[in-house]
C-alpha cells in the first residue's frame, strides 16, 4: 500500500492542507483527515459573528503589521497563497462568492459563515479525502504508520469547538519548543468596572495602552463595553500586549480618548463656545451645576459643588453618547469646565483581569517558528512532520488575519507534505 498523509485537525488550516495535498497527490484517498468532531470546521461557524471574515484585502505591506509576533515568517506562505489567491480559491474552486466590506474585510457574499465551512468540507470530500470525524488523536505515536503528518489542531481558545491545545503536546513529543501561550483578542476587565458601562458601543474613539505607566500602543476606531469589560475592535487589538503584561505581573492601564480628532485646546474652545451659546448672561456658569452632580446616587461630598458638571450640561454639549454621561461623571468626580477637555481625552481604566481561553478569539504563542521551515511548514527536527494554522506561534488581529494565516500555512503544508510523500 502507498504511504499516506495524516492530517490532525479539520479546521480551516487542516481542510486547506487536505485539499492541496489531495490535488498534489492526484489521489485524495492517500490523505486521511482526523477531527474530534463529526462536522469539520466547527469554529468557522462562529467566526466574524456568524458571517466569517475570511481575509483582509490589504496589500502585504498593510497586512503584515497585523501579524504577530513574526510577520516575516508568514511572508513566504502569504506569497504562495495570498489574500487575493484566497478570494479566487473561494470564488472559482469552491463557488462561494465573496464581498469586501469596511476595513477591506472579506466575507462570503451570503454573510453566512456556515457556507464557508460547508464549501470547504464539500471540496475535501469531493477530492476523495478519507475523513475520520469523531476521532481524537492522543499522541504522535498513534500516527506512526503514516508517511507524513500535518498537525493542524488549532490553539486553545473556544475549547468547545474542539481546539483544546493538543497539538502543542504533539509538537513537544517531536522535540519542538512551544513558546508561552496566552489568550489574545479578548476582553479586558477594568478595576471597579462601572455597572453603567456594559452595553455601550463606542464609535471612533482612541485607546492608549500603558504598561507600567509607559505608553506602548495606541489605536483608533470602535469597541464595546460589555459585561466582560472592554471588548472587540481596537480593545481586542490592544489586548495582546495587555494580557501579556498582566501575565507578567505588570501594571496595565488603558486610556480612552473620547475625542481623538480634537486636541485638548480645540475641545476647550468648543466647550467655551457652547457655553456662550446658552441663554444665560453668565454663559460659562451655565455649564456648572450649583446643586452638585444631579442624577448621581452618591455625589462626592468633598468637592465644591459650584464647580461640578451637571449631566444636563454635558448632554447639552453632545460630547458623548447620553448613556455614557453618568459613568463618565462617576469616574471624574468634581469635574470642572476647565478639566473637561483633559478628561475627555484621557479617561483612565486600570486593567486587572481578562477573559481566558473560553472567550478569547485566538491563542498567542505556540510552536516556535524558529523550528519550522517558512517555505514549507516542515519541522526542522522530524522529516515528514508539518505544522499549520493557530498551533504555530503566529496570530493576527481581528479583521480576517487569523483565517488567512490558517489558509496560507495550510496550503503550504498540504502541498509540501504531499510532495514529501511523492519523493520519499
Ligand atoms: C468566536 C471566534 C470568531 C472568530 N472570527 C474570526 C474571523 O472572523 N476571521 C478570522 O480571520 N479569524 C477569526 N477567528 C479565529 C480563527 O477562527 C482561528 O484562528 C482559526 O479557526 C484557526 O484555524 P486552525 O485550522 O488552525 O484551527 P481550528 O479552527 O481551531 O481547528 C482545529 C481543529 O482541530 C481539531 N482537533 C484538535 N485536536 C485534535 C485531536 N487531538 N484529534 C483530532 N482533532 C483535533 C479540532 O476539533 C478543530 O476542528 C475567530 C475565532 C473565534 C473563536
Amino acid at each position: 500500500m502507498e504511504a499516506r498523509l495524516a492530517i490532525v485537525g479539520g479546521g480551516p488550516a487542516g481542510m486547506m492542507a487536505a485539499i492541496r495535498a489531495a490535488e498534489t497527490l492526484s489521489d485524495g484517498s492517500r490523505v486521511v483527515l482526523f477531527d474530534k468532531n463529526d462536522r469539520l470546521g466547527r469554529k468557522i461557524y462562529l467566526t466574524g459573528k456568524g458571517r466569517c471574515n475570511l481575509t483582509n484585502r490589504r496589500t502585504w505591506e498593510e497586512f503584515a503589521p497585523h501579524i504577530h509576533p513574526n510577520q516575516g515568517f508568514l511572508k513566504q506562505a502569504f506569497r504562495a497563497f495570498s489574500n487575493e489567491d484566497l478570494i479566487c480559491f473561494f470564488e472559482e474552486e469552491l463557488h462561494v462568492p465573496t464581498v469586501t466590506l469596511q476595513g477591506q474585510r472579506v466575507y462570503p457574499a451570503s454573510l453566512v459563515a456556515g457556507d464557508v465551512a460547508r464549501a470547504l468540507e464539500r471540496r475535501v470530500r469531493e477530492l476523495g479525502v478519507d475523513v475520520r470525524g469523531g476521532t481524537t488523536i492522543r499522541s504522535l505515536a498513534d500516527l506512526a504508520s503514516y508517511g507524513a503528518v500535518i498537525i493542524a489542531t488549532g490553539g486553545k481558545s473556544y475549547p468547545v469547538t474542539g481546539s483544546t491545545g493538543d497539538g502543542y503536546r504533539f509538537a513537544e513529543e517531536a522535540g519542538h519548543t512551544v513558546t508561552p501561550l496566552f489568550p489574545s483578542e479578548t476582553a479586558l476587565l477594568p478595576r471597579n468596572y462601572d455597572p453603567g458601562l456594559p452595553g455601550l458601543e463606542m464609535k471612533n474613539v482612541g485607546l492608549h495602552l500603558y504598561v507600567d505607566r509607559t505608553l506602548v500602543e495606541s489605536d483608533q476606531g470602535d469597541f464595546n463595553f460589555t459585561d466582560d469589560g472592554l471588548e472587540s475592535g481596537i480593545a481586542y487589538h490592544l489586548s495582546r500586549r495587555a494580557v501579556w503584561a498582566l501575565v507578567n505581573g505588570q501594571r496595565v492601564d488603558i486610556v480612552l480618548d473620547l475625542k481623538p480628532a480634537l486636541t485638548e485646546e480645540q475641545l476647550a474652545n468648543r466647550v467655551l463656545r457652547s457655553a456662550g451659546q446658552t441663554d444665560s448672561p453668565n454663559a460659562r456658569q451655565n455649564l456648572l451645576n450649583p446643586r452638585g452632580i444631579s442624577g448621581l446616587k452618591n455625589p462626592p461630598l468633598h468637592q465644591a459643588p459650584t464647580r461640578q458638571f451637571a449631566p444636563k450640561a454635558l448632554k447639552a454639549l453632545s460630547l458623548m453618547p447620553e448613556a455614557l454621561i453618568n459613568p463618565f461623571l462617576r469616574a471624574h468626580p468634581g469635574l470642572t469646565a476647565e478639566g473637561l477637555p483633559a478628561a475627555l481625552k484621557a479617561w483612565s481604566f486600570q486593567i486587572t483581569d481578562y477573559k481566558g481561553y473560553e472567550r478569547a478569539v485566538v491563542t498567542a504563542g505556540g510552536v516556535s517558528l524558529k523550528e519550522i521551515v517558512p517555505k514549507t511548514m516542515a519541522s526542522r527536527f522530524r522529516p515528514g512532520l508539518y505544522f499549520c494554522g493557530e498551533v504555530l506561534d503566529l496570530d493576527g488581529d481581528t479583521g480576517g488575519y487569523n483565517l488567512q494565516i490558517a489558509f496560507s500555512t495550510g496550503a503550504l503544508a498540504g502541498t509540501h507534505a504531499a510532495t514529501y510523500l511523492l519523493t520519499h
